[in-house]
C-alpha cells in the first residue's frame, strides 16, 4: 500500500534540500540511524539495534504495520539513549513521530518531536532544528484540521469543499481550474484563520508557480493582491525558520525578486512570518502601522487576528 507521505514526497518541492542540500529526513523516515564515519561491528545488542531499526523502516504504510513499527521504535529507544554516539536517538524519535502521526496519535507524535527537538538544540544541530520545528508544524496542522473535522458543521463542510478544489489544481489548464484557483486565492481573506491557513497551505503545495506568476503580476497594480500571493509563499519558506529569508534564497526557491520579513501585528503583536517584500526589505529598518503610511508600506492580513495592518519602510527598500 503506497501511503499519501510518499506521494508528498514527490510532488513536494524539498525546500530544506535546496536550501541546504540533501537531508536524511524529511518527510519520509529517516534513513540512517548510525552517525557518520562510526563503526558498529559490536556483538548483542548492536545486532538487535540494527536489526529493530532495518525491519522497522521496511514496514508499510498500513494501520498495522505502523504500529509494528511503533513498537519497534519504543524497543530502539530502551537500548539506545542519549549519551549514545554510535546511534542517533534523534533519528528513532522522529520516526516514531512519523509512525504515530500517520496513526493520528497527533499528541504521540508531538511529545517525541519536542523531545527530538531539545536534544537536537542542545547538540547544536542546526539542521535537525529545522526539520523537526517543521514537522512539527505541519503536525499541528493536521490535529487542528482532524479536530474541526470530527467537530462537523458548516467549517468541515467548507474544508471539504477546499480539497475538492485543490484536486482540480492538477488538472488541464481550463474553466475548472481558474476557478478552483479564484476560489481558494479569495479564502486568504476568509473570516476564519484556520481556513485562510489552509487556502495557503494548499495554495502552496499545489499551485506554486501560478502564485508566483500572480505575485510578479500584481506587485504594481494591487499591492494587496500582490500581499496575499506572495505572502503564500513567505509561509512556505519560512516554516520551521524564525528568520526572515533574504532576496538570494527567495530567487533560488520561486525565481521571485523579492525577500521575506517578520512584522507583528500593529492590532494584536501577533508575529506574522514570510511577509513578501522588497529585495531590500530586510536590511532597511521597517516597523507596524495600523494604517497606510511611510514611504513604502505594504499591507498585510494577520494570520492571527485577521485584521489589516501595514509593513512600513520610511525609505523605499526595492
Ligand atoms: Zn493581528
Amino acid at each position: 500500500m503506497v501511503h499519501s507521505y510518499a506521494d508528498e514526497g514527490r510532488k513536494k518541492v524539498g525546500l530544506r534540500e535546496r536550501l541546504f542540500g540533501k537531508s536524511t529526513a524529511m518527510q519520509k523516515p529517516a534513513a540512517t540511524l548510525v552517525p557518520s564515519g562510526v563503526s558498529q561491528q559490536r556483538a548483542g545488542s548492536d545486532e538487535r539495534i540494527k536489526r529493530l531499526w532495518e525491519n522497522a523502516r521496511k514496514l508499510g504504510w498500513s494501520d498495522g504495520e505502523q504500529r509494528k513499527a511503533t513498537e519497534m521504535y519504543t524497543e530502539l529507544l530502551t537500548l539506545v539513549d542519549e549519551q549514545s554516539t554510535d546511534y542517533n536517538i534523534c533519528a528513532i524519535l522522529r520516526n516514531r513521530a512519523i509512525a504515530q502521526r500517520s496513526l493520528t496519535n497527533y499528541d504521540a507524535a508531538l511529545a517525541d518531536l519536542a523531545r527530538e527537538l531539545e536534544i537536537a538544540e542542545r547538540r547544536g544541530d542546526r539542521m535537525r532544528v529545522m526539520e523537526c520545528r517543521k514537522i512539527t508544524e505541519e503536525t499541528l496542522e493536521r490535529k487542528r484540521k482532524e479536530q474541526i473535522e470530527a467537530e462537523g458543521g458548516g467549517k468541515a463542510a467548507k474544508l471539504k469543499a477546499m480539497e475538492e478544489q485543490a484536486r482540480k489544481l492538477w488538472g488541464q489548464p481550463g474553466p475548472d481550474l481558474d476557478v478552483a484557483f479564484n476560489g481558494l486565492f479569495a479564502d486568504l481573506e476568509n473570516n476564519d484563520s484556520d481556513i485562510r491557513a489552509e487556502a495557503s497551505r494548499i495554495l502552496a503545495e499545489d499551485a506554486v508557480q501560478r502564485v508566483t506568476a500572480a505575485y510578479q503580476e500584481y506587485l504594481d497594480s494591487d499591492r494587496r493582491r500582490a500581499s496575499l500571493a506572495g505572502r503564500v509563499l513567505g509561509r512556505k519558506a519560512t516554516r520551521g525558520l524564525d528568520d526572515m529569508i533574504p532576496a538570494e534564497i527567495a530567487q533560488m526557491l520561486y525565481g521571485v525578486s523579492a525577500s521575506f520579513v517578520t512584522c507583528a501585528c500593529a492590532h494584536c503583536g501577533h508575529p506574522n512570518k514570510g511577509i513578501a517584500a522588497p529585495p531590500s526589505g530586510p536590511m532597511i529598518p521597517y516597523y507596524s502601522e495600523s494604517t497606510q503610511s511611510g514611504t513604502y508600506p505594504i499591507p498585510v492580513l494577520c494570520d492571527k487576528c485577521g485584521k489589516e495592518f501595514f509593513v512600513v519602510w520610511d525609505t523605499d527598500p526595492r
